[in-house]
């Protein structure tokens, strides 16, 4: 599928103007023009490339001024840039652990998360969703082993649910663990704020790690590692995917930070989002339709057969609303499923309108196998 339009709530794809119903945009900041105007000015001023690595001559004011803001809006000591979050991800999680280190890793984490542990050779446990009982039997079996980090989604991408976070945060303490937090869904998004999920449950200062994107929410490109001054230094020096790759363009930098601006000034956005989360939510729920475990602005709506799920969103597009099939092995056998997205830029009409395509949709039976099983 080529989107064929800026970003926005309706895009045109092959042609056909669609509701957009599928992407990160959640704060409808990567089509708004102020980014697109702080980036125009950034490459008036610097040119387009960055031309090196970060630590050869790849650091322009653009850079530090990014990473200052960011720790400031996370409110931790120290933020690093990544190029992205999957970067981020395989950089930092073999810095923080590798061989004879252990790692504890949630079963639905994000792939690049996965590919971060592989890459550590640390010795990986893979606990069952959010299951603690599990985490600190791991942690008593593990006592022995030289680091212990515990790597979460804070936002679980394909169900929308949240991340045990207060829970995580003690049995990590208890246990002389690390947490880090992946926040890729919920920077911009969760807490008063937006500053992520530690905001959201209170836990400011107790998460030692916390890596977000700025490409969701933030409607930009690009990734960070928020925390103190000594393990942010500790993976600036240690981090392979920050080390040996060309840095973010400076009117990338440019763009998140103009992202920034906006995300601090205009809570409305947020509110508007969660708005229109509880409205979708709610007539998905009136229509007799499943939302899974969703706490948030991704929602799922369970199908349960992976053909079931491809007939309806091929059903579903046709009717023009783009949200597509996610099938095993992405998620769970028997848990196909329409994973949706709101974002705050959708208007009550748009919403209702992809209500109205789903009621269609269940009343011709596309949805039956899921109300069944899930
Ligand atoms: C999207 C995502 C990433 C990757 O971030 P990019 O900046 O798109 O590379 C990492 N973790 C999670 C949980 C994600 O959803």
């Amino acid at each position: 599928m080529v989107v064929e339009s800026g970003q926005g709530p309706w895009v045109t794809v092959e042609g056909r103007k669609v509701l957009l119903l599928c992407s990160n945009d959640y704060l409808g900041l990567a089509g708004h023009p102020a980014l697109a105007s702080a980036a125009c000015s950034a490459v008036e001023r610097f040119g387009f490339g960055s031309g090196a690595s970060r630590l050869i001559s790849g650091t322009s004011p653009l850079h530090e001024e990014l990473e200052r803001r960011i720790a400031a809006f996370k409110g931790t000591e120290s933020a690093l840039l990544c190029n992205s979050g999957y970067a981020a991800n395989t950089g930092m999680i073999p810095s923080l652990a590798g061989a004879g280190d252990a790692i504890l890793s949630d079963s639905l984490n994000h792939a690049s998360i996965i590919d971060g542990c592989r890459l550590s050779r640390a010795q990986v446990h893979v606990y069952a969703h959010k299951d603690m009982e599990q985490v600190e039997k791991i942690l008593k079996k593990t006592a022995r082993a030289g680091r212990r980090l515990i790597v979460t989604d804070g936002v679980f991408s394909m169900d929308g649910d949240l991340a045990p976070l207060p829970e995580l945060c003690s049995l990590a303490e208890k246990h002389g663990a690390v947490l880090m937090v992946d926040d890729a869904h919920a920077t911009g998004v969760l807490g008063g704020n937006g500053k992520g999920t530690v905001e959201h449950f209170g836990l400011q200062g107790k998460v030692p790690v916390q890596m977000g994107t700025l490409g969701k929410a933030l409607g930009s490109f690009g990734a960070y590692v928020a925390g103190d001054g000594d393990v942010v230094a500790y993976l600036l020096n240690r981090s392979r995917s920050f080390i040996f790759s060309t840095s973010l363009p400076p009117a990338v930098c440019a763009a998140s930070i103009a992202a920034l601006d906006i995300v601090e000034a205009e809570p409305e956005r947020r509110a508007r989002l969660w708005h229109n989360r509880e409205r979708f939510v709610q007539g998905l729920h009136a229509i007799g339709l499943r939302t899974g475990d969703s706490e948030s602005s991704i929602i799922p709506v369970i199908v349960g057969d992976s053909e079931a799920a491809l007939s309806a969103g091929a059903a579903l597009f046709e009717g023009g609303v783009f949200a597509p099939a996610i099938r095993p092995p992405t998620v769970a056998d028997g848990s196909a499923r329409i994973r949706t997205t709101v974002m705050a830029s959708h208007s009550d009409e748009d919403i209702d309108e992809a209500l109205r395509m789903f009621s269609r949709l269940k009343s011709e039976g596309y949805f039956t196998d899921g109300s069944a099983r899930s």
